[in-house]
């Protein structure tokens, strides 16, 4: 496997849910895999989580499952072949499902004539049509003008930019879909167009309530999302730069600006942050990315980013595996510049119930910078102090110990971790020993290398991380 920090999410698809394909993909490396829950059936998505674990069985690996929710995501119904919108023309929306044409189309979302006001934008085929609406009656019929028009086809995402939209971000489809998502296991739960924390904190609670411990990402792709970057940032695990909805629901030319901002305001509170979508999308067809697909996931990793994302380029691409490599290739390149390393070096003291915690992760990086230190180890229950230290980005990689596997795959996001587990109580000093003898045995470490421990004295009592130690392989 690869040795890098910035982690690989690929989304499967009829692509990639071969095992031989999902084995590849790993090997040359992928951490993460989504389930995109606006495709595939439930049997399909079983299946991919057994081959997943059938592979991390066979690899030693602990690959993350992430599982993506639709969310109110619009869409036009059924259109008729060569439904040419013009510019100028009028175009109807009614709430249904017949089949559009030229003149109109439905669409399912009941609310849609009560949510539009005159005056405000529609967008279809992820803004490459554009249309103004004129009036609606409040009911089902919504009159427009096209304002950019082209070829509707069936199906097609219609976006709302300065539209209130009376949907929850968990519509009954997601719903369902995250009982069975959580059934499967998965470590991590997408969540798409989040406007507000009370969103996030809302599948929290579900999550909780199932039972489960997988965690969240919230997707942000929505301008309400941008207005609140703040508030979801704190009320998430993680966030993804959904690229590909929010370019359509803010001006496109507002993403690059936004993606700095989202990535500064993670590291600084120490949740991973994923870039995702088109960052190699012509693989999906050529065998070669673009120089600016190459350039933007190079910015990626520059910016700071956890994780960047594979979606189409994995799940329907014809090189699932060549663009793996191609984006490895990349990501490891960077990572040989050095100023990517040890960025988020203000301490900030103002939490006073992670004060010796923080305080002890701070000083982990700022020694392992002294030292050359090549890994760090973090014994952990919770994973804190791992995201804690990640969002450093020391130049050691970290390994976690810990004895809660529920933890482990969670981990496979979080950019410079890898999880073993462990769970022997015996004393600190055990442990520091038997920590150094299991990381050279997988060759992590090598003679002569220098190791900073993060833990808690006494080891039995599992508290806050209060000791700091350097050993010598
Ligand atoms: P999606 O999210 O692929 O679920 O739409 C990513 C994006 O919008 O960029
Ligand atoms: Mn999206």
């Amino acid at each position: 496997m690869p040795v890098k920090f910035t982690k690989i999410i690929a989304t499967v698809g009829p692509a990639s849910i071969s095992s031989e394909v999902l084995e590849g993909m790993i090997k040359e490396g992928v951490n993460v895999i989504r389930l995109n829950f606006s495709h595939g059936d439930y049997p399909t998505h079983a299946t991919t989580v057994e081959r997943v674990r059938e592979v991390d069985k066979k690899l030693g690996t602990h690959t993350a499952l992430l599982a993506d929710m639709q969310g109110p995501k619009l869409r036009v119904g059924p259109m008729a072949a060569e439904s040419d919108l013009k510019a100028g023309s009028e175009f109807t929306i009614h709430v249904g499902t017949e089949e559009g044409n030229s003149s109109e189309a439905w669409t399912n979302y009941v609310h849609f004539a009560e949510d539009v006001k005159p005056g405000e934008p529609v967008l279809l085929d992820d803004g490459k049509l554009k249309l103004r609406v004129e009036e609606t009656n409040g009911k089902d019929t919504v009159k427009c003008t096209v304002v950019h028009g082209g070829i509707l086809s069936s199906r097609k995402g219609l976006n709302l930019p300065s539209t209130d939209i009376s949907l929850p971000s968990l519509t009954d489809k997601d719903r369902a879909d995250l009982d069975f998502a959580l059934g499967l296991g998965v470590d991590w739960v997408g969540l798409s167009f989040v406007r507000t924390s009370a969103d996030v904190i809302d599948l929290k609670d579900r999550i909780a309530k199932a039972g489960s411990h997988a965690r969240v990402v919230a997707k942000v792709e929505k301008p309400e999302a941008v207005d609140d970057l703040e508030g979801i940032v704190e009320a998430t695990d993680a966030v993804m730069i959904a690229r590909g909805d929010l370019g359509v629901e803010v001006p496109m030319q507002k993403v690059p600006m936004i993606q700095k901002r989202i990535i500064g305001l993670c590291q600084r509170s120490g949740k991973p942050v994923i870039v995702a979508t088109q960052m190699m999308e012509s693989m999906i067809e050529s065998i070669a990315p673009t120089r600016a697909e190459v350039t933007d996931v190079a910015n990626a990793v520059l910016d700071g980013a956890d994780a960047v994302m594979l979606s189409g380029e994995t799940s329907v691409g014809a090189h699932p595996i060549e663009v793996i490599k191609a984006m490895c290739s990349i990501v490891m390149e960077i990572e040989k510049e050095d100023h990517i390393f040890h960025r988020n070096m203000a301490f900030e003291d103002d939490r006073p119930e992670r004060f010796v915690t923080d305080a002890i992760c701070y000083n982990a990086c700022d020694l392992a910078e002294r030292v050359k230190a090549s890994a760090i180890v973090t014994m952990t229950f919770s994973g804190y102090t791992a995201y804690k230290v990640a969002s450093q980005r020391p130049k050691a990689l970290i390994y976690v110990f810990t004895g809660n596997r529920q933890i482990m795959g969670q981990m496979a996001l979080c950019w410079g971790v890898e999880a073993f587990h462990y769970d022997k109580m015996i004393s600190t000093d055990h442990t520091i020993s038997d920590v150094k003898t299991l990381l050279q045995r997988a060759e992590k470490v090598s003679s002569g290398d220098y190791i900073i421990h993060v833990a808690s004295m006494p080891i039995a009592e599992a508290g806050m991380s209060n000791m700091l130690k350097i050993s010598r392989v």
